[in-house]
């Protein structure tokens, strides 16, 4: 057995907001909510036969110099941390602060890295590594037996092709309780909640998205279920889990939901689907394994640009998929984007109609971002580039400007969110107390976010 070594997982300090970096995917929050970052939390399965102390600055609100502190106290020989498309300015100079400042090995996950790896290597003379698929244990594997591999590539021997994943994904039991609970938060159900996955990736193939360069791996049910009692014993009684694409694989998803459902395990939950594959079989065993709501990509209600988008869906099927949810009694909130290259003002009308049209309980609305590893990224010089929320955007790619997308997203989250319908929904939704003081902090931080 390797001598232990004392590791730290860093979600470094953001710039007063709430930023996520995680999955490969970074954004800013709209809601103030915040979970747990996945790429940490599956490292700390594999890291926690080490000394494993986990930092989230975000979630916990530290700053630089409290971080810094810590590691001093602490003094890690490794660090895994966290480097966002959207702070990446501020992330890699404070890694190198801490660089000079704490002699570890330093080593990164995220958007950035993966899709920038060569940037990346170059604007951090003291990295050692990018973890290329952080459910694998090519970390744990390099550290304790000096082993390399496709899924931790290293500043002397840098890949740049993302390693394709075999079927099976497979991790050990995250160290859940390593992550400070009492920080994180979403906006649909108490706390506490436990992000856990089921798939990485996404078998489909949306334009504007980098998710399906990951390629596509599905988790056996056992293991699923094993992490599902863990949780039920400690008392967790909420998941978000947090595939990019639940139903990536209906036949999969539903072996799985009914393991979930015969094990007994009573869990209330939310996921990403996409509108198709979808059918009643599937919708019915999502209601008895405990979903109570789904977030589900439709982008735009032109369904021509939806095509473009790389989404072949057309808008009848959308709606028939959210009726199927609804009529079962799961929420269902619908996700949309504005700002796409080839889209115009009618377009955004569509959008905005679309959106009212359906019955929806909740809607999100980002402005279009040159994801990294997209070729919309590929065509920007910012290295700064995305945040799919739509807070710190610094670029527009559309013929539209940036404060013309802006209006038109307050236009269509005010038309929504104070439409009588939506009204009288959110009103008919309150049973408590804890109800309406989560309805009026969502309320005030929807209208921040007009501002
Ligand atoms: S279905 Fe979702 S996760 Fe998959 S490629 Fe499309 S947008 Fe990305």
């Amino acid at each position: 057995m390797p001598s232990k070594k004392k590791i730290v997982l860093l979600n470094p300090p953001a710039w007063g907001a709430i930023v996520h970096r995680d999955g490969y995917c970074s954004s800013s929050s709209k809601l103030r909510y915040t979970w747990h970052p996945l790429d940490l939390l599956l490292q700390s399965g594999y890291l926690q036969k080490h000394h494993l102390v986990v930092i989230d600055a975000v979630a916990e609100k530290l700053s630089q110099k409290k971080v810094i502190q810590t590691l001093r106290a602490f003094e890690p020989q490794v660090i895994l941390a966290l480097v966002a498309s959207i702070t990446v300015e501020q992330d890699i100079s404070f890694l190198k602060r801490i660089s000079e400042l704490i002699p570890c090995q330093i080593f990164v996950s995220g958007d950035f890295p993966l899709f920038s790896p060569a940037r990346t290597f170059d604007r951090m003379p003291f990295l050692q590594g990018i973890l290329t698929d952080f459910t694998s244990d090519a970390l744990l594997t390099y550290l304790d037996q000096g082993q390399k591999s496709s899924q931790l590539w290293l500043r002397e021997e840098p890949g740049t092709e993302i390693p394709r994943p075999g079927p099976f994904l497979s991790y050990p039991l995250p160290a859940h309780f390593a992550f400070s609970w009492q920080h994180y938060s979403m906006p649909f159900y108490k706390q506490p909640f436990a992000s856990v996955l089921f798939s990485y990736g996404c078998p489909f193939n949306c334009f504007f998205c980098n998710t399906h360069l990951l390629g596509y791996k599905i988790r056996d049910s056992g293991h699923i279920i094993e992490e599902l009692c863990f949780l039920k014993e400690k008392g967790i009684r909420n998941l978000y889990i947090r595939d990019a694409t639940l139903n990536g694989n209906i036949n999969k998803l539903k072996t799985i939901l009914q393991a979930v459902i015969a094990s007994g395990l009573k869990f209330k939950w939310n996921a990403f689907v996409t509108p198709l594959p979808c059918d009643q079989e599937l919708v019915s065993l999502m209601k008895d394994a405990g979903c109570f709501l789904v977030q589900i990509g439709i982008e735009t209600g032109c369904e021509e640009d939806r095509v473009r988008l790389g989404k072949k869906i057309t808008n009848d099927a959308i709606t028939q998929t959210i009726d199927m949810f609804q009529t079962q009694g799961i929420m269902v909130s619908g996700h949309f984007m504005i700002g796409s290259p080839f889209e115009t003002v009618a377009h955004i009308s569509e959008t905005k109609k679309f959106s009212a049209q359906l019955d929806l309980d909740f809607i999100s609305l980002n402005i279009t971002s040159a994801r990294p590893g997209t070729v919309w990224n590929q065509k920007t010089n910012h290295i700064q580039t995305a945040d799919s929320s739509g807070n710190y955007q610094i670029s527009s790619l559309s013929s539209l400007d940036l404060p013309t997308l802006k209006k038109w997203k307050r236009k269509i989250l005010v038309s929504f969110y104070l439409g009588k319908r939506n009204v009288i929904k959110t009103v008919n939704r309150i049973r408590t107390k804890q109800d309406l003081m989560q309805l009026a902090d969502n309320s005030i931080s929807f209208l921040r976010s007009l501002i």
